[in-house]
């Protein structure tokens, strides 16, 4: 005997929502013997309805919210984008009893707390895989494989468009708005790239990600952040010759400060990696997030963070995870912020900074440099001499210092007769001297 059908409505028929609908349909037996229960598309909510969209016409509508409300309707995948339309849907269907899969980062980022409040009223799922580092499984870990476990730390390459762009200039030699603009001609780059130069996007994952590693809400307002938009090739040579790349990193980590207190960090920026770290090697659009928890030690995830396959394979677990559970009844795990961490403002956390600067041709200028340094006890690691004459370029490297007095030294650099102008100033991670 068959079992009373789960109703699933699509919200949305794009990269992601298209290749949703697709492996439904073609492996409908598959996930009928998975879950216990066939799962039907009851409709596909889009902007536009005609014209063949490659799925039955009848399936299609453009009132997304009477879809949400059908009463055949038990699990509600949003795959739309933007923030205040997906919200208001999602809030509906979780009020509704009805389970949430949603990709939509920005939207969760901002209002986890509101939808994980309703979903926690009408006893409902909201599962969010592929919000995260597309296909990548680490939401679910993180909820449920180290929930026995005390995550200390999880840093990543969570956007596939600025990791393409530092790769390509890292192997070619090109700069920025060069190796930009290949990115936007092979599809890596949309046509305004801001969200994902300028971190934006990475941001909003790290919110997540260090909501649910460290049982605190975060939203991406708390996610100190810098894009790779000032980025140059120069930077690229200069961290090859020691040793490193530059990567766009998520850091989310758990830290104590010096009076005992126990805070998060969450932050996103370029950083120098030493090229022996394993996500130096994580090139071209690929992701990658480095998890340290206490007993389990270090894992590290890896693979296809974006794409309309990778991220409705994401998608479909989630889907096929609700569906179980409605159909044997119970629900999974839902938001735990009970350890509620404060976030440890950027200029407390102890970082590396690597300094480049274009000097004078003078004498005592390393001298001069080094003073403003140990001013605010910055201990200086490696200085390198690039060039001679007026071009000489000095190249410094500190031991970890706090991030606000690292900042104030690059300020005085910057007023000192000696320093012509500081090219570029990031940060180094992966090392702990
Ligand atoms: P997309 O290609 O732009 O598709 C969006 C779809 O939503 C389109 O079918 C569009 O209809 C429909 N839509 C948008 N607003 C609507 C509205 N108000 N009413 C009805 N339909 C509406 O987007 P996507 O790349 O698939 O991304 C979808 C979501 O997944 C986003 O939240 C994104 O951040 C997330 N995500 C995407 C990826 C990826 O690789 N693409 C990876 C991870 C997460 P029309 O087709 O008629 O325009």
């Amino acid at each position: 005997m068959t079992s009373k059908p789960i109703g699933v409505a699509v919200l949305g028929l794009g990269n992601v929502g298209s290749e949703v609908v697709r492996i439904l349909t073609e492996n409908a037996e598959d996930f009928e013997a998975r879950v216990g229960a066939p799962l039907e598309i009851r409709g596909i909510a889009v902007r536009r309805v005609d014209g063949d969209r490659g799925v039955p016409a009848e399936l299609l509508t453009d009132d997304p919210a009477e879809l949400v409300g059908r009463d055949d309707v038990d699990i509600v995948v949003e795959v739309l984008g933007g923030i205040d339309i997906p919200r208001k849907l999602v809030l509906s269907a979780l009020e509704k009893g009805k389970s949430v899969i949603t990709a939509n980062k920005a939207l969760l980022a901002e209002y986890t707390g509101e939808l994980a409040d309703a979903a926690e009223k009408s006893r409902a799922d909201l599962y969010f895989e592929a919000a995260v580092a597309g296909a990548i499984p680490v939401v679910r870990p993180l909820m449920q494989s180290l929930a026995g476990d005390r995550v200390n730390k999880v840093a990543g390459i969570v956007n596939g468009t600025t990791n393409f762009i530092l790769s390509a200039m890292d192997e070619t030699g090109a700069d920025y708005a060069e190796t930009l603009a290949e990115a936007g001609r092979l599809g890596y780059a949309e046509a305004d790239p801001t969200a994902d130069v300028e971190g934006y996007d990475a941001a909003s994952k790290a919110a997540i990600l260090a909501s649910i590693a460290f049982h605190t809400r975060v939203t991406a307002g708390d996610v100190y952040r810098e894009g790779i938009s000032t980025i140059t090739s120069d930077d690229l040579e200069t961290a090859k010759s020691l040793d490193c790349t530059i990567k766009l990193l998520a850091i989310c980590e758990r830290i104590v400060t010096p009076k005992g207190k126990e805070r998060i960090s969450a932050r996103v920026y370029p950083a120098l990696v030493p090229l022996s770290h394993p996500l130096a090697s994580v090139n071209g659009a690929f992701n990658a997030v480095v998890v340290e928890a206490e007993a389990a030690g270090r894992l590290m995830f890896y693979g296809q963070g974006a794409g309309g396959a990778p991220t409705a394979s994401a998608v479909l677990g989630d889907l096929v995870m609700a569906a179980r559970n409605k159909f044997y009844g119970g629900r999974g795990p839902l938001e735990s912020t009970y350890a509620k961490l404060k976030v440890a403002p950027m200029g407390d956390i102890l970082t590396r900074y690597y300094v480049s600067m274009q000097v004078a041709d003078k004498p005592g200028v390393l001298a001069t440099v080094a003073a403003e340094f140990s001013k605010r006890d910055v201990s200086i690691s490696t200085v390198r001499q690039h060039g001679a004459g007026d071009g000489a370029r000095l190249v410094v490297v500190t031991h970890l210092a706090a991030d606000s007095a690292l900042s104030e030294t690059v300020a005085s650099l910057e007023q000192l007769d000696v320093v012509v102008h500081v090219a570029s100033v990031l940060r180094l991670e992966g090392t702990t001297a």
